[in-house]
């Protein structure tokens, strides 16, 4: 496991230098990708079941491009209209797919219909209903993950847990979906205990789920873990991690601007 001193110096001192130039993203990549190693090799894992997904929310579409040319070709997005904007301006960069990580209204379903090959914040079923009406008709699927409140806050979107394996049994009528696994969000605290226990919690209910949804329904994927506390996120089993500021920078806009509070 990580020292828990440092991990919560780390927690405390969240601010990370703008990356503008090519060497900027690509030394920022490679050091958030040695964090995962190293994590991954605490709790003897092997990186390759570990995907880092950066997530490029605010950043201009001149520094995406820079961050492309860095490599980088998934990119994470927290607002449908934000990112919808992004794909049109950037549709000649070969190769790229978008990943939708916020919660989503059902009036921007049909945006994110068009452009992203993942939704990681699935919580309603009405959402469900309308991203497949619109997948639908333009002849799309999309990969979806199912996100779950494992902190209990208020202010966290997600499915409380208790309520998944109904909204999962739910899931296959739209033919357009394919459920990948679940998503979450840990407590935004200093105590690593708490962070820590999230994760735990988001991979027991998936290994709980496992044992009673029907074969055909796939789970494999847990995303959980931010630049903050991916490491923790690894050692607790995360497939998928969404990491921003550790790539990108320092965002200015706080937390609460994509979060309700
Ligand atoms: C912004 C965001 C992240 C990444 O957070 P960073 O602090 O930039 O690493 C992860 N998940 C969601 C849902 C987000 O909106």
């Amino acid at each position: 496991m990580i020292n828990e001193k440092k991990m919560v110096s780390m927690l405390e001192h969240l601010h990370y230098p703008s990356a503008t130039t090519l060497d900027d993203f690509k030394f920022n990549l490679s050091s958030v990708k040695q964090r995962i190693l190293e994590a991954c090799q605490r709790v003897d894992r092997n990186p390759s079941t570990v995907r880092l997904l950066p997530v490029s929310k605010t950043v201009s579409p001149e520094r995406i491009r820079i961050a492309y040319d860095a490599g980088i070709r998934q990119f994470g997005e927290n607002k449908a209209q934000e990112a919808y904007s992004k794909w049109k301006e950037l549709a000649n960069l070969d190769d790229i797919r978008w990943t939708m990580i916020g919660h989503l209204q059902t009036n921007k379903a049909k945006f994110v219909a068009h452009f992203a090959s993942e939704f990681q914040a699935l919580d309603s079923l009405k959402v469900a209903e309308e991203l497949d009406r619109h997948l639908q008709r333009l002849g799309r699927s999309l990969d979806v993950f199912i996100q779950v409140n494992t902190s209990g806050e208020a202010s966290k979107y997600g499915l409380p847990p208790e309520a998944v394996m109904q909204f999962l049994h739910a899931m296959p009528v739209f033919n357009s979906l394919q459920v990948k696994g679940l998503m979450t969000l840990a407590t935004f605290s200093n105590d690593v205990t708490q962070v820590r226990s999230c994760f735990i919690r988001l991979k027991k209910l998936r290994d709980q789920l496992l044992q009673v949804v029907t074969p055909n329904i796939k789970l494999e994927e847990l995303s959980m873990g931010m630049s903050g506390d991916f490491e923790i996120a690894i050692e607790e089993g995360a497939t998928v991690v969404r990491v921003g500021q550790a790539i990108y920078g320092s965002r200015t806009q706080p937390n609460a601007y994509y979060w309700p509070k």
